[in-house]
């Protein structure tokens, strides 16, 4: 008995020395409720079945920005609005690929984002392969002339997404690249890990000056198919139809949400979603689960009572397409005092791991985080945070604190920006270990008084 006392003593001396931010048995509370949350899921739902694709700029969106503000203000949240902006917009058309000669078959294809039309009749023209990326940087310039490049890679499912870093930028800067040297227009391998018949869209860009050419990735078992047939030696001729078409400035917008806090000198915490999602899925896992997450988060910390310190919600309305939400949110709202950022934008699998990058100063509060998360199954990370797309700016204009809750991606690129990415994919216990999570670190930063200001950049 004598030995049970001490023990207890022992551990709330421990307790005391780390809790004058948030008491953790609150928290631990707080925990247990999220695990059992319905309101994440019952939003993903909700998007996807009411509202589906959502590509901004679109009739869509539009609803889903109505869509949202709805349900924020049944949740109970203040202060929502829409805060509308224009936008450049492109729309997906016609959608074929197929192989004339040597041997005649229809390949899976789908336009990327800021994709150039091949007209009605398409085009038709001899693949020319690179293996990589680097392979078509070092081909000679010009040498491209009138050919279709097809750039291949090996990208592999990684825990921590970093394999869309290596690989994406066949995405990104392929088609870029192959305008520059002459090339009719481009297609790659799907930057993605499955081998389902799905290509993967997603933006790509043109540098100001460069005509955009046509752009399309093919589906991993067509890409497949594509280079076995290359590497029989004869030439490969290729008919691509792709007819998206830009429909000039439209409006799109973010929709803002907060739970007040007691004591607005602090500072607020902002977390971000995007609401705009591509065409071809239900946007499910990028990024409903995202906007499901953060708001149900932030409902549990509504009911456990009002936080120190306000969070404010953006479910940002243009990612997939541009950081326009972001960029527009970090230049409207720049003079609003913000504490800290962070995002949920990577799917709906459990989180493992949280970074931070606050103050020198914040370090206890680091800990209490980490320590907070420990039961929750997620460790710590050695690398500064750096938030997501949609907070990129007001970081940068704000400097802000950050912290990272780092999600699974192991499967994430077997769905993204496919017409896989459905509602069916998202796992509840795992969605609702990401709400744990969110609701912890909001939790302990929303009712703690610790200074977040980081120090001024050089
Ligand atoms: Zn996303
Ligand atoms: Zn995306």
């Amino acid at each position: 008995m004598k030995k049970t006392i001490r023990m207890i003593t022992g551990a709330t001396a421990l307790l005391l020395s780390t809790s004058a931010l948030a008491a953790p048995s609150d928290v631990m509370a707080l925990q247990d409720k999220a695990l059992q949350d319905d309101i994440a899921y019952d939003i993903v739902e909700g998007l996807t079945t009411e509202i589906g694709p959502r590509q901004a700029g679109t009739d869509a969106e539009a609803r889903a920005r109505d869509w949202a503000v709805a349900k924020l203000k049944t949740l109970g949240f203040s202060n929502i609005r829409n805060e509308p902006y224009m936008m450049p917009t492109w729309i997906r058309g016609k959608e074929t690929a197929s192989v004339v000669s040597p041997f005649p078959q229809k390949l899976a294809v789908t336009a990327l984002g800021n994709s150039a039309s091949t007209g009605e009749k398409g085009l038709t023209a001899e693949v020319v392969y690179f293996p990589t990326l680097a392979d078509l940087m070092a081909a000679a310039d010009g040498s491209l002339k009138g050919k279709i490049a097809f750039v291949s890679h090996a990208m592999k499912a990684t825990q921590d997404g970093s394999s869309y870093g290596a690989f994406g930028p066949a995405r990104f800067v392929g088609p870029n690249i192959a305008a520059k040297k002459g090339a009719a227009a481009i297609v790659i391998r799907s930057a993605g890990t499955d081998h389902h018949r799905n290509p993967h869209t997603g933006n790509t860009n043109f540098e100001k000056g460069v005509t955009p050419i046509p752009a399309g990735a093919l589906s991993i078992p067509d890409a497949e198919n594509l280079e076995r047939m290359v590497k029989r030696g004869q030439p490969v001729q290729l008919n691509l139809v792709l007819t998206p078409q830009n429909i000039g400035q439209q409006e799109s917008g973010n929709v803002i949400a907060e739970l007040p806090g007691s004591d607005p000198s602090l500072g607020m915490i902002v977390i971000a979603c995007h609401l705009d999602s591509w065409d071809l899925g239900t946007g499910a896992i990028d990024d409903a689960s995202g906007c499901g997450i953060i708001t149900a988060a932030a409902k549990h910390v509504m009911a456990a009572g009002q936080p120190k310190r306000t969070i404010r919600l953006l479910w940002a309305g243009a990612e997939e397409v541009g950081l326009w939400g972001g960029n527009a949110y970090g230049e409207a709202r720049k003079g609003d005092k913000h504490a800290l950022a962070m995002e949920s934008d990577f799917g709906a699998d459990r989180v493992w791991r949280v970074d931070f990058n606050l103050p020198e100063t914040a370090k206890p509060l680091a800990d209490q985080i980490a320590g907070a998360l420990q039961p929750l199954g997620i460790g710590r990370g050695q690398q500064p945070a750096s938030g997501g797309a949609d907070v990129q700016a007001i970081i940068r204009n704000n400097n802000l604190a950050v912290i990272d809750l780092q999600q699974d991606g192991t499967r994430y690129f077997d769905l993204h920006h496919t017409p896989d990415d459905t509602l069916d994919k998202i796992d509840p216990e795992q969605l609702r270990q990401n709400v744990a999570a969110w609701a912890t670190v909001l939790s302990i930063v929303g009712n703690s008084d610790a200074d977040l200001t980081m120090p001024a950049k050089e």
